[in-house]
């Protein structure tokens, strides 16, 4: 029988996961200098978390999600995202006591039913973090600048910040109203995904990547037109934040992204280096969503960035990271050592040097051969002469120097 990986997954492999472990060691290191805590949630949740949370209408909830019945005949879903697990936990186990503003982060896999394609997975992994509990636009800037940074820290500089205001509950209605006649004198003209969006999601029309839409749309009325005082006055403080901390961006007023919780500030993070999905990032505050789920009214903010994209980007850039590799590969000389190299390898480890040896029955040479491909640091071979005389010969792989060392001190040897 032949199997294989499900359309749209993929394996990370061996020759992989140094890069993978690198860029998420560099991530947990921001976030920790940032003060956000990991958190971890199940990768399944009832589906009507997600539908509720993202939106019955969006492309997400309508036709990309992983939802199945289990066993009991619960509708389950696989996680899309990673913000409604992060609000549903902070609620159930009541985060918001312990501290008036809830710092987390999350790295994991994500999941949704979409077209596979260069950098779109069905299975894709996604890094993201949420401020919960703070209605300031500092936490907006903080939330934004600590993604930027993250891409600095990993050498990425051709990327580009878009930010937009989508306003709030109260003025919102007003602008979608009016956005709404406006897309109804051109609606026979509109793709068919536009049109079905005219009456319950119109900010959406703007956002089509539909040339002709995007003509036809041209010159239409701009939410940040009709913002409210209040979100008028958060998003020039973004704004003015943004350039104190040196950070450049563009204000694209036809900005929504693809989930519905958004209120007041959205953005994305886009990179030229990515064919056409070139979206790195994207988040946005949410100050409805926490109550909408059941929780206390708890304004929020936060994003969530693509892996898988952003290690495109390195690998393209011809980054190397750190390999994994044994600090000594101990080779035995012939079968009397064998028994001596075995225990001397474990000792070695125990003590907390990476070491490795044969475990094939393998000749000198091919032994030898080994220690090179595994690009061991130092090789030590060992035989009946060498346990006799207690020393043997150890030898620096890539400068091919070499020094006579006491078997008895092998492991101060490697300590210091
Ligand atoms: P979203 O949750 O849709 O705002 O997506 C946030 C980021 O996750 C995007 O900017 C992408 O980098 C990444 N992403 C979203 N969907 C996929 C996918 N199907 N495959 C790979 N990466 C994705």
């Amino acid at each position: 029988m032949n199997y294989r990986s499900i359309k749209g997954t993929k394996d990370i492999l061996p020759s992989e996961t140094p890069l993978w472990q690198f860029v998420e060691q560099t991530i947990r290191e921001v976030f920790r200098q940032f003060n956000y805590k990991e958190i971890r949630t199940p990768v399944f949740e009832t589906t009507s978390l997600f539908a509720r949370s993202i939106g019955e209408l969006t492309d997400i909830v309508g036709k990309e999600m992983y939802t199945f019945q289990d066993r009991s005949g619960d509708s389950i879903t696989l996680r899309p995202e990673g913000t409604a697990s992060a609000i549903r936990a902070y609620i159930q186990n009541n985060l918001g006591e312990a501290l008036p503003l809830s710092k987390v982060y999350y790295i994991g896999p994500m999941f949704r039913q979409e077209r596979p394609q260069a950098g779109r997975l069905r299975q894709f992994h996604q890094f993201g973090a949420e401020a919960i509990g703070s209605p300031t636009a500092e936490t907006d800037v903080e939330i934004i600048a600590m993604t930027i940074e993250i891409y600095k820290r990993l050498g990425i500089t051709n990327y580009s910040l878009q930010i937009n205001s989508v306003g709030d509950e109260e003025c919102r209605p007003k602008y979608k109203e009016i956005l709404n006649a406006e897309l109804q004198k051109i609606a026979g003209q509109l793709s068919t995904e536009s049109q079905k969006r005219i009456d319950q999601n119109p900010m959406r029309v703007l956002d089509s990547k539909n040339e002709n839409d995007q003509k036809l749309t041209a010159g239409m009325p701009l939410i940040t037109d009709y913002l409210n005082e209040e979100c008028a006055t958060h998003f020039a403080k973004v704004k003015s934040l943004l350039t104190a901390y040196g950070i450049p961006y563009t204000v694209n007023g036809r900005l929504v992204r693809g989930l519905d919780y958004y209120t007041k500030t959205a953005f994305e993070i886009t990179s030229t280096e990515l064919g056409s999905q070139d979206a790195l990032a994207g988040g946005g505050r949410y100050d409805l969503l926490v109550k909408e789920l059941g929780g206390k009214q708890t304004p929020s903010v936060g994003f969530a960035a693509g892996m898988e994209r952003l290690l495109m980007i390195l690998e393209k850039k011809g980054f190397q990271p750190p390999q994994q590799r044994p600090t000594v590969f101990i080779a035995a000389a012939d079968d009397a050592a064998r028994e001596w190299v075995l225990t001397t390898t474990m000792k070695l480890r125990s003590q907390g040097i990476a070491s490795e040896c044969d475990l094939l029955a393998r000749s000198l040479k091919s032994q030898m051969k080994e220690a090179d491909r595994q690009q061991a640091e130092f090789s030590l071979v060992v035989g009946a002469t060498e346990l006799e005389s207690g020393k043997a010969l150890l030898k620096h792989l890539s400068d091919h120097s070499q020094q006579n060392i006491v078997l008895e001190a092998i492991a101060e040897f490697f300590k210091h």
